[in-house]
C-alpha cells in the first residue's frame, strides 16, 4: 500500500524537513519544526505523488486516499478534541497547497474550513464570542467562494460595503454579529446565484473541494508559465496541507505575524517582523490593516510592538526563533498566530535576503560556530555581489525620473551631462563627475566612456557596444533610452517635455535602467568589514587564480584593489585610440611601404613603453598577459566624410588617399578578415614595435620594482606556422633588446585559443607556445557561426523559445564551445604537461562559466576588473563543490 498522507503535530510526525519533494517545503518543514517540539497545530500532508498520480488518472484519485485521509482527520479530531461537522465542538481545519519550491501561481489558502451554519453556532458558543464565529464564517464562504468556487471577489467586497453603509460604520471591526449575519446571508444568496448551487453546508464536500482545488491549481496557466519560466518540471506536482485551526482573531490576546530570524535587508542579527493583533491569516500582508512592528527596536514613536502588546507570546516567539536557527542554520521566514497569548507556528523556511545581508549572515553565522567557512562561502550568491561593488541610489532620497533605458551595466551615477567622449575627458581631467550622453558609443568614443563616471545611450540593446564596454570598465550605464531624445547640435536631451543642457546633472541608475535630473543621494559599497573577511575564506578554498582584463592604469588599479592575480588580457589596440596617439596610427596605416609604416610606429614606440610600464609597476611582479594588436586596421581609421577632412588637415595629408585606403581596406565579413596574427605576418614591424616596448618596459621597470613577468599572446592563431612566424619575430628582438640593454628579463610566448581550428590543433600548436588563453567570445561566435553584434535581434527570441538554454555569449555554452576548450585543453597538456590554460572572454566572470573553468582544471580566469570578486567567490564555490562530487562518487 502506498503512503499518500504524512502526519505531522501532537506527536506523530511521519514526515520531516528532507522530504521535501515528497511532501513540498511547507508540509516538510511542518514535520520537521513538530519533530524538535516547537507548537505546530496537528495535521496531515497528502503527498506531491498523489498530484502526479491524479494527473496521470485522467484526474482521478488513489482508490486508497480517501480512507487515509479519513483516518488521519480523525487523528486531529482525536488530538484537538473536536470533531470535523461537529454541531457542539466542530473542528475547522486550513488547506494548504505547498509544493518543493514556493509558486506563485497556486491556489490560495482556504481557512475556517468545516464551517456551516450549524457549526458557527457550536463555535459562537464555544468561544463565547459569537462575532468572532461569524466573521470566522463570513471569511471561510468569501475565501472558499473565491479561491475554490471561482466567483469574483469584487462581489463579496460589494457586499460588505453595502452591510457597512447600512450599519454607518467605517472599519470592519466596528461590525457587529447581526451585520456579520446579514453579511453571511447575503454571501450565501450571492453565491448560490453566481454557481447555480447553494453553498455546500457538508464539510467534507468542503474539503474534497478545497483539496482538488490545490491539485487542480497546479496545472492552471498561471502555475504552468511560472513552471516554464523557471525550468520547473510539471511532473514534480503539489502537495496539499490539511490543518487544524488556531485563530488568532478571538480578541486582544490573539494575533497573527510574520517574521525573520534575522534582518532581511541589513543582515543585522535583530529579530524582523509585523504582526497584527485580533487578525487572521491574510490580515497582514492583505493591506486592509496597517501591521505593527514585532520588536521594540524597530517601533517608531506611537506605534506598538508585539514585544509590548504580547510579551509572553513574544518571549516565546524569541525562544523559537534561537531553535529555529539552530536548527536549520540559515534565517528563516517565519509564520506564526497567537490564540489567546499561546503561540503556534504554522510556517518556516529560508528567509530571502538583500545582498548585502546574505554577506553579513553568512560570515556572522561562521563567526557564531552555526555554519562552517565552506558552507558560508557557498551562501552567497556571487552574482549578487555585483549590487554590492558599486555605489547604489539612496532609496530615501528624492528623486524626479526623467525616462528609462535598458539596466545595462550596474551602479548608479550622477554627474553632468557631456555629448563627446573627448569633453568627457576634458572635464574629467580638471576633476568634474560627468556623464557621458551618446546617442550609441563607438570604439573611439572608449576615453571618454572611461573618463565618464557613467553612460547613457538612446539607442542599442543589453549587447550594444555601450553596455558591453561599461559593464567590461564597471562603469554604470543605461543604455537604450528611446525616450530621450538627444540633440549633439543645440547640446541638449529631452524627455516627456523636459529639456535638459549640457552641463546639467542627470542621475543614471545602471540596475534599473532609470534616469533621473539633477542629483540622487548615493551608498557607497562597503568593501572591508564582512565582504573583506568573505573573500579571504574564498582566497583560501579557491584553486583556480583570478587575473582581470585590463590596459589603463586605472583599470589595473580597480583589478588590484579587487585582489586580482595578475592581468590575463591586456588589448593593446585600446592604447591606439588616445587622441595624442591616433595621429601615429593612422599614419602607420596610410604609410606605402615599410619604412613609411616602421617611421610612424617609431612615434608610437614610446606610448606603448609608458603604457606597459605603468602597468608592470601597478602589478608588481604579477603575471600581465599582453595581447598584440588584434582587431582590423579600417577600425583607426575615419568613418565620416566631416571626420575624414578634419584628420586628412591634421595629417596634412590628401583626404582622397585616406578615402581610398579606407575603402581598400574595408572588408565585408571584418571579424573573420584581415585582423589578429594575420596583421602580425603581413606587417611585421607592429609586432616588432609592440615587442621591443614591452621588452624596454619590463627592463626598466625591473629596476626599481619587482621584475615584470610578461606574457605576450599572439591572436586568432589558427595555423601553428602562424604561431611560428610572429613568435620568430618577438624573439628576435628580444635578443636585440637584451642585447642593447645587456638585461634580460623572464618572459613567455602564448597563443590565444578562439578558433575551432586551433582548439582541434591544439597538440600541434602548443609545440610553439607556452601559454593558451581561451578567448570564448569570438571562439563562440566561429563555433556557433554568429556575430555577436547582430546577434541581438534574435539571440533573445531563442533563449525565450528555449532553442538557446542561456545567451552563450553570457555564459559559456558548456556542450558546444566547452567541448573544443575541453579538447584543447587535453591536447595542448599532453604535448605539454605544465602549459597554462586560462580564459579571457566575458566568461571569465560568470560563475556557470567558472564551474566550468574549475571542471577542465583551468589554471586561472580573467575578467573585467569589477567581476574579480565575482569571479574570486565563484571559484571557491566551484572548488567547495567540486570536492563535494569527488567525495560522494
Ligand atoms: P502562503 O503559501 O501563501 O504563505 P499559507 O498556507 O502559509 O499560504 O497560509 C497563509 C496564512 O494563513 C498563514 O500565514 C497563516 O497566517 C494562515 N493559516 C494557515 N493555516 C492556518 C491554521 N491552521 N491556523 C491559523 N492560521 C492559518
Ligand atoms: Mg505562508
Ligand atoms: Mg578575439
Amino acid at each position: 500500500m502506498t503512503k499518500w498522507v504524512y502526519n505531522f503535530g501532537a506527536g506523530v510526525n511521519d514526515g520531516h524537513a528532507g522530504l521535501r519533494n515528497l511532501l513540498g517545503g511547507k508540509g516538510a518543514n511542518l514535520a520537521e519544526m513538530a519533530s524538535i517540539d516547537l507548537p505546530v497545530p496537528p495535521g496531515f500532508t497528502i503527498t506531491t505523488e498523489v498530484c502526479t498520480a491524479y494527473y496521470d488518472n485522467n484526474q482521478n484519485y488513489p482508490a486508497d486516499l480517501k480512507a487515509q485521509v479519513d483516518t488521519a482527520l480523525t487523528r486531529i479530531e482525536e488530538a484537538v478534541g473536536r470533531k470535523f461537522g461537529d454541531g457542539a465542538k466542530p473542528l475547522l481545519v486550513s488547506v494548504r497547497s505547498g509544493a518543493r519550491v514556493s509558486m506563485p501561481g497556486m491556489m490560495d489558502t482556504v481557512l475556517n474550513l468545516g464551517l456551516n451554519d450549524s457549526t458557527v453556532q457550536g463555535l459562537a458558543v464555544g468561544s463565547g464570542d459569537a462575532r468572532f464565529a461569524w466573521d470566522s464564517y463570513r471569511r471561510f464562504i468569501q475565501m472558499y467562494g473565491s479561491v475554490v468556487l471561482g466567483v469574483d471577489h469584487h462581489r463579496f467586497e460589494e457586499i460588505i460595503e453595502t452591510a457597512k453603509l447600512d450599519a454607518d460604520v467605517i472599519e470592519d471591526t466596528a461590525l457587529t454579529t447581526e451585520d456579520w449575519q446579514r453579511v453571511v446571508e447575503g454571501y450565501k444568496a450571492m453565491v448560490a446565484e453566481e454557481t447555480g448551487k447553494p453553498f455546500p453546508q457538508d464539510p467534507a464536500d468542503q474539503l474534497w473541494g478545497a483539496i482538488s482545488a490545490v491539485f487542480g491549481s497546479w496545472m492552471n496557466p498561471r502555475a504552468n508559465t511560472y513552471r516554464r519560466l523557471h525550468d520547473i518540471p510539471a511532473n514534480w506536482g503539489t502537495a496539499v496541507n490539511v490543518q487544524a485551526m488556531v485563530f488568532g482573531n478571538m480578541g486582544d490576546d490573539c494575533a497573527t505575524g510574520v517574521c525573520f530570524t534575522r534582518d532581511p535587508s541589513t543582515g543585522l542579527n535583530e529579530f524582523y517582523g509585523e504582526y497584527l493583533v485580533n487578525a487572521q491569516g491574510e490580515d497582514v500582508v492583505a493591506g486592509i490593516r496597517t501591521p505593527r512592528p514585532l520588536s521594540k527596536a524597530y517601533a517608531k514613536p506611537g506605534e506598538i510592538s508585539m514585544e509590548e502588546a504580547l510579551p509572553e507570546a513574544y518571549a516565546e516567539l524569541n525562544k523559537v526563533r534561537d531553535v529555529l536557527e539552530k536548527h536549520y542554520k540559515d534565517m528563516q521566514d517565519i509564520e506564526f498566530t497567537v490564540q489567546q497569548n499561546k503561540l503556534y507556528m504554522l510556517q518556516t523556511r529560508a528567509g530571502k535576503r538583500s545582498a548585502a545581508a546574505s554577506l553579513r549572515i553568512a560570515v556572522e553565522m561562521a563567526d557564531e560556530g552555526l555554519i562552517d567557512r565552506n558552507t558560508a562561502i557557498m551562501r552567497v550568491n556571487p552574482a549578487a555581489l555585483d549590487q554590492l561593488l558599486h555605489p547604489t541610489l539612496d532609496p530615501k532620497s528624492e528623486k524626479k525620473l526623467f525616462a528609462k533605458g535598458l539596466p545595462a551595466s550596474p551602479g548608479a551615477a550622477s554627474g553632468a551631462v557631456v555629448f563627446s567622449a573627448d569633453e568627457a575627458e576634458l572635464r574629467a581631467q580638471k576633476g568634474d563627475a560627468v556623464i557621458l550622453v551618446r546617442i550609441e558609443t563607438s570604439p573611439e568614443d572608449i576615453h571618454g566612456m572611461h573618463a565618464a563616471r557613467g553612460i547613457l545611450t538612446t539607442r542599442g540593446g543589453m549587447t550594444s557596444h555601450a553596455a558591453v564596454v561599461a559593464r567590461g570598465m564597471g562603469r554604470p550605464c543605461v543604455a537604450g533610452a528611446g525616450g530621450i531624445n538627444v540633440d549633439y547640435g543645440a547640446q541638449t536631451l529631452s524627455a516627456g517635455g523636459v529639456l535638459l543642457r549640457a552641463g546639467d546633472i542627470v542621475t543614471i541608475d545602471g540596475a534599473t535602467g532609470e534616469v533621473f535630473a539633477g542629483a540622487v543621494k548615493m551608498i557607497e559599497p562597503q568593501l572591508s568589514g564582512e565582504f573583506g573577511t568573505l573573500m579571504g575564506w574564498a582566497d583560501q578554498a579557491r584553486r583556480l587564480k583570478v587575473r582581470a582584463n585590463a590596459e589603463t592604469p586605472l583599470d589595473a588599479d580597480t583589478a588590484r584593489k579587487f585582489g586580482a592575480e595578475g592581468i590575463g588580457l591586456s588589448r593593446t589596440e585600446h592604447m591606439f585610440f588616445d587622441p595624442l596617439r591616433i595621429g601615429a596610427v593612422r599614419q602607420m596605416i596610410m604609410a606605402n611601404d615599410e619604412a613609411g609604416r616602421r617611421a610612424a610606429l617609431t612615434k608610437l614606440l614610446p606610448f606603448q613603453r609608458e603604457d606597459f610600464a605603468a602597468l608592470f609597476k601597478i602589478m608588481e611582479g604579477l603575471p600581465v598577459t599582453i595581447r598584440l594588436l588584434d582587431p582590423p586596421l579600417h577600425e583607426f581609421l575615419p568613418h565620416g566624410e566631416a571626420e575624414l577632412a578634419e584628420v586628412a588637415h591634421a595629417l596634412g595629408m590628401d583626404e582622397a588617399a585616406i578615402k581610398a585606403r579606407a575603402e581598400e581596406l574595408s572588408e565585408t565579413n571584418p571579424m573573420l578578415g584581415h585582423r589578429g596574427c594575420r596583421l602580425g605576418v603581413s606587417y611585421p614591424e607592429i609586432y616588432e614595435m609592440q615587442a621591443r616596448a614591452i621588452f624596454e618596459a619590463a627592463i626598466e621597470v625591473a629596476k626599481t620594482s619587482p621584475a615584470p613577468v610578461p606574457e605576450i599572446m599572439i591572436p586568432l592563431v589558427g595555423i601553428k606556422r602562424e604561431l611560428d612566424i610572429t613568435r620568430a619575430q618577438i624573439e628576435k628582438v628580444a635578443k636585440e633588446v637584451f642585447a642593447e640593454t645587456g638585461k634580460t628579463i623572464e618572459y613567455s610566448i602564448g597563443t590565444m585559443i578562439e578558433l575551432p581550428r586551433a582548439a582541434l590543433m591544439a597538440d600541434v600548436i602548443a609545440e610553439g607556445a607556452d601559454f593558451f588563453s581561451f578567448g570564448t567570445n569570438d571562439l563562440t561566435q566561429t563555433v556557433f557561426g554568429l556575430s555577436r553584434d547582430d546577434a541581438g535581434k534574435f539571440l533573445p527570441h531563442y533563449v525565450e523559445q528555449g532553442i538557446l538554454a542561456k545567451d552563450p555569449f553570457v555564459s559559456i555554452d558548456v556542450d558546444g564551445v566547452g567541448a573544443l576548450v575541453r579538447i584543447a585543453a587535453e591536447k595542448g597538456r599532453a604535448t605539454k604537461p605544465g602549459l597554462k590554460l586560462g580564459i579571457c572572454g566575458e566568461h571569465g566572470g560568470d560563475p556557470a562559466s567558472i564551474a566550468f573553468c574549475e571542471a577542465v582544471k583551468l589554471d586561472y580566469v580573467s575578467c573585467s576588473p569589477y567581476r574579480v570578486p565575482v569571479a574570486r567567490l565563484a571559484a571557491a564555490q566551484a572548488a567547495i563543490e567540486g570536492a563535494e562530487k569527488n567525495s560522494t562518487d
